[in-house]
């Protein structure tokens, strides 16, 4: 049985981008494919070697925007330099709208996680208050 990657489905598997059962298939038959090692190797060192190169090689390769999974990342600060720096072209040098509102959207969605975590805490304290200001007058009635 013999699988073929194409260079941009290597390339979506250094970026983590790669589906999970191609990745799994990919892992599997790399050991023993010295050529497939090869080319894995070329493109990752192509995208070490700058943004541009990586940006370059994302879009000769008509590769798809970044997973919203990925862009939370971004968002989170939590990516690898190389891929933040891929992200950050992507969007403000290329200016892809998609990403641009998935990124506003998930900064949307942080915020107000936030906001709902604050407000549960704070509620959770005047409850706690409440609860203790209202035994305090029970006992002293
Ligand atoms: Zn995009």
């Amino acid at each position: 049985m013999t699988h073929s990657f194409s260079d941009s489905e290597l390339a979506a598997y250094l970026e983590e981008d790669l589906d999970a059962e191609r990745a799994s298939v990919l892992e599997q038959v790399l050991p023993d494919d010295e050529l497939l090692l090869q080319r894995l190797q070329t493109i990752r060192q192509q995208a070490a070697s700058g943004e541009h190169t990586l940006g370059s090689i994302w879009r000769q390769q008509g590769l798809s925007c970044p997973s919203r999974k990925t862009l939370g990342a971004y968002l989170l600060g939590i990516l690898p330099q190389e891929q933040a720096l891929f992200i950050r072209s992507h969007i403000e040098m290329r200016g892809c709208t998609t990403c641009r509102a998935n990124l506003d959207d998930l900064q949307e969605q942080q915020t107000q996680n936030q906001e709902t975590q604050a407000a549960r805490t704070t509620k959770y304290y005047q409850s706690s208050i409440g609860y203790f200001s209202q035994r305090q007058d029970e006992m002293d009635s």
